[in-house]
Order: structure tokens, then C-alpha cells, then sequence
């Protein structure tokens, strides 16, 4: 039988459109908008200013502390302003505007397309690598990639699990990747498991793409401590406790962290990325992005150069559908409505998600019928019913003491509910003040 995790769980229709896409370039752009927050920290700091010339893969932003990220130009041309904008969830964040001309590289970054497989870093020089190339988790959380790979004194690691789950409906970015970087990718893995001084590693993936599996099988062949792992087809596997415990059997308790059970999870794109920065000296630039969606003309994977209008990426899939109803950035279950889509492509755009009119029409909300399903379906051991209730009460104690802050957002609860009831919704609610009220007993506990 094939592994999975151990509670909960949904199994939505796939609907991966877009999965026999091979990856296609998109064309540079004539402008981009580059945030300097694009990762869980602190925004970087830019070192440019309007009129400089830049390259491509030149510094523009500064990591400002160790957990932030550095943001490099993805284009040639002239900083033509460094403004405010409204990003697609609604929030105001600073962005470096370049006008492109050209596309010229910088000489440091090599563009050949061998395949450079001796890892000749050492390992703090690999994770400083990771962190001077601005590399972030590419699977959407877009946390620091340097900032997982430094164990805490005191922790220690012994297994790598990469996720090459994608178990987000429709999204395909991670699949096609793994058709056609394979060895890259493992590659990426090996550069990982040096930095993180482990001999194991293991490539988690779902049984609906058993090419990516056969694939990425016959080359792990040649590589040393790498499995490739299948898995049963189960959302949210793709989750970081759900795919440690797929993957080998260890439960996250309440409140702690992959490394507390010894193990780091990457997503495969970020090994990807790894292998880019540490091999080719080329910094995260650029990002595979899913585009889908039942009525859109062309679904597709696209190459797309970080700072690409999002409205330009849908135009290469045949724009916006008459019919569409919502934009999400991400997937259907874990991703977030656009706002507006006078917004930039980021280092965390998995994919881009047009629904129609008929599919974003939410159905009416009805009493609960304390069917407990939602109990059921939960993967991290919750009870959603109680925390919406809870949240939608305003009573955070209570949210806090029912542990609101190990809810991982995945959507599973709402999604199975009979009476349709918006959970997650309300659950967000008071994840953000239980979350707060943490944040300030911390700061308070430190003075
Ligand atoms: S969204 Fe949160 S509460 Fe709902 S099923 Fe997922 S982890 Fe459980
Ligand atoms: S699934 Fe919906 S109806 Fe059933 S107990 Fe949970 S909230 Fe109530």
C-alpha cells in the first residue's frame, strides 16, 4: 500500500489542465514592477535608485536580517521609479519599476545549458550561496531558503523531504519541472543534503504523475541517498507535517517545527533553484507559473521573469475569459483571490487560477448540523466547527487553548462541510488575533 499521512484529509478533483504543458518561455516584458517583500521577514532594502542601469541578476534590494531575502533584477534596462503599489491582496508595498532595454546578464551567471553535476562548495559556503541569491520556498511560503537550512544549536537534522506532492488542484508548475529538470532538480537535492550534512533525502510524490515518479526513479539511480518516494493521492499532502509524516512516519507535535523531529522540507522548485544559484551562480530571477483555469483557451506553464505583469501572463494563455469570476493567485483550496490584477509575478506565484462566474459562486450557508465531518477531514487533529465558532465570537482564549495557531489553512474543513459553512473564513479571523496577541506577549516576555 502506498504511504500517506496519518489523519484527515480530502481528495478534490484534480483538474490538472495544464499537466501535458511543456514549460514555454514568456517574453520579457517592456516594464516590471519588483517588490522588495516577497518572502516571510523583513523587505529588503533597495541599492538602487531611479536612473541607474541594471542587469540581469544584479542586486537591486538588500536582505535587511537574517530572516529577509535579497531581490536581484530580472531584466536589463533603467530603474525608472521606486513607488508604493497595491499588491493582489490588497496590501501597499514598496516595488522597484524598471524599464527594460535589452536583456543583458551579468558575466558572472552561467547561461550554458550543461549540466554542472560536482558540488564543489563546502557547506556554510552553500548556504550562504542559497542566501547572497535570494532563494525563498517556492512552493508559496516563500520562506527564506538560508533560514531552513541553519539547524538551531541543538537540533539536529537527518532527513531531507522534498515536495514534489503538488496536491493543490489544478496547479502544474512543480510536475512539469520535474518532467523536464529532473537531474537539476536532484542535483538541487544533493547541494541540500551537504549543506544540511544528512545521507538521506527523499522525493515525495503523488501517484497521479507516475512519469514524474518513473522519471525521477531511473535517475535517482545515480545519485547517492536520494528516494523517490510515491505517495497516495491525499490533500493536503503537499502540507510540511503531512508530507514528514508520508514520508517517513514522524509526527510534528503541537507547536513545533520539521527540525524538532530532525528533518527540512524544500519544495522541488526550490531545489531547482538551489541547483541554479550554487552551480550556475544565478540568482532567483525567474520562476515556473501555472496558468489555468476550465474556460481558459490555452492552460499552460510559463518561464516568467519575477516582476511580469500578471494580466501579460494570462494574455500568453488567451486572456481572460468572458466568463471569469475570480483570479486566484495559487490553487483553488489554499491560494488567495487577486484584489486587481495590476500586479506583479513573484518569487512564491505558483500558479495562476481563472474561475468562472458558475465555479466562484460560494452556495448559500446553512445552520451546522454537527455532522462532524469537518472534525474528520482535518489533518492537523482540529476542530473547525469550534473555531470559527470560537473566532466568530470574538472568544480568542478559548481559540487559543483549542491551538487555532496549528491550523494550517488548508481548507478542508470548508470544503467538506454539508451546511457550507465558511470555516476557514472565520478561522483566518482569529488566527490573525491569537497570532497578534502572541506575537505581543513575546516582544513583552523579551523586555
Ligand atoms: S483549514 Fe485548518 S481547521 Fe480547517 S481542516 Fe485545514 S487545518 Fe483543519
Ligand atoms: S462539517 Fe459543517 S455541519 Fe458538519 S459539524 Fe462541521 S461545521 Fe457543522
Amino acid at each position: 500500500m502506498l504511504k500517506t499521512f496519518s489523519i484527515g484529509g480530502i481528495h478534490p478533483a484534480a483538474n490538472k489542465l495544464s499537466a501535458g504543458s511543456a514549460i514555454q518561455a514568456l517574453p520579457v516584458p517592456e516594464v516590471v514592477k519588483v517588490p522588495v517583500a516577497q518572502h516571510i521577514g523583513a523587505p529588503a532594502q533597495p541599492v538602487v535608485a531611479k536612473g541607474d542601469s541594471v542587469k540581469v541578476g544584479q542586486l537591486i534590494a538588500q536582505s535587511a536580517g537574517f530572516v529577509s531575502a535579497n531581490v536581484h533584477s530580472p531584466v536589463s534596462g533603467v530603474v525608472d521609479k521606486i513607488e508604493d503599489f497595491v499588491d493582489g491582496n490588497g496590501y501597499r508595498k514598496m516595488a522597484i519599476v524598471i524599464k527594460v532595454e535589452g536583456d543583458e546578464w551579468l558575466e558572472s551567471i552561467d547561461r550554458s545549458a550543461d549540466i554542472k553535476r560536482e558540488i564543489t562548495l563546502e557547506p556554510a559556503d552553500i548556504v550562504k550561496k542559497i542566501g547572497e541569491m535570494g532563494l525563498v520556498g517556492m512552493g508559496g511560503a516563500t520562506f527564506p531558503s538560508h533560514v531552513k537550512l541553519s539547524v538551531p544549536q541543538g537540533k539536529v537534522c537527518d532527513a531531507l523531504i522534498i515536495n514534489g506532492v503538488e496536491c493543490e488542484p489544478y496547479l502544474t508548475s512543480d510536475h512539469r519541472l520535474m518532467l523536464e529538470k529532473g537531474e537539476e532538480i536532484l542535483i538541487g537535492v544533493s547541494i541540500l543534503m551537504k549543506a544540511l550534512n544528512v545521507a538521506k533525502a527523499y522525493v515525495g510524490i503523488e501517484n497521479n504523475k507516475p512519469d514524474a515518479i518513473d522519471h525521477l526513479t531511473r535517475l535517482a539511480a545515480s545519485f547517492s541517498g536520494i528516494t523517490i518516494q510515491p505517495l497516495a493521492l491525499r490533500y493536503p499532502q503537499g502540507g510540511e507535517k503531512q508530507l514528514i509524516d508520508a514520508c517517513i512516519g514522524r509526527q510534528i507535535p503541537s507547536g513545533k517545527l520539521p527540525i524538532d523531529v530532525g528533518a527540512v522540507v524544500q519544495n522541488v522548485g526550490t531545489a531547482y533553484a538551489v541547483y541554479e544559484a550554487v552551480q550556475k551562480n544565478k540568482p532567483l530571477i525567474e520562476r515556473v507559473v501555472c496558468v489555468t483555469g476550465k474556460t481558459l483557451a490555452r492552460p499552460s506553464n510559463f518561464l516568467v521573469r519575477i516582476g511580469t505583469p500578471v494580466e501579460k501572463v494570462i494574455e500568453a494563455a488567451g486572456g481572460v475569459p468572458d466568463d471569469c469570476g475570480k483570479v486566484i493567485g495559487g490553487g483553488p483550496m489554499m491560494g488567495r483571490a487577486f484584489t486587481h490584477l495590476d500586479v506583479p509575478v513573484i518569487k512564491g506565484t505558483s500558479g495562476i487560477l481563472l474561475m468562472s462566474k458558475a465555479e466562484s459562486q460560494r452556495a448559500e450557508p446553512s445552520n451546522c448540523i454537527r455532522c462532524a465531518k469537518c472534525v474528520s477531514v482535518c489533518p492537523m487533529g482540529l476542530e473547525p466547527f469550534l473555531l470559527a465558532k470560537v473566532s466568530a465570537k470574538g472568544l480568542l482564549d478559548r481559540a487559543e487553548a483549542e491551538h487555532i495557531m496549528d491550523c494550517i489553512e488548508c481548507g478542508s474543513c470548508s470544503f467538506t462541510c454539508p451546511s457550507n459553512r465558511p470555516l476557514l473564513d472565520y478561522i483566518r479571523l482569529g488566527k490573525g488575533k491569537v497570532g497578534a496577541i502572541l506575537r505581543a506577549r513575546a516582544a513583552a516576555a523579551k523586555k
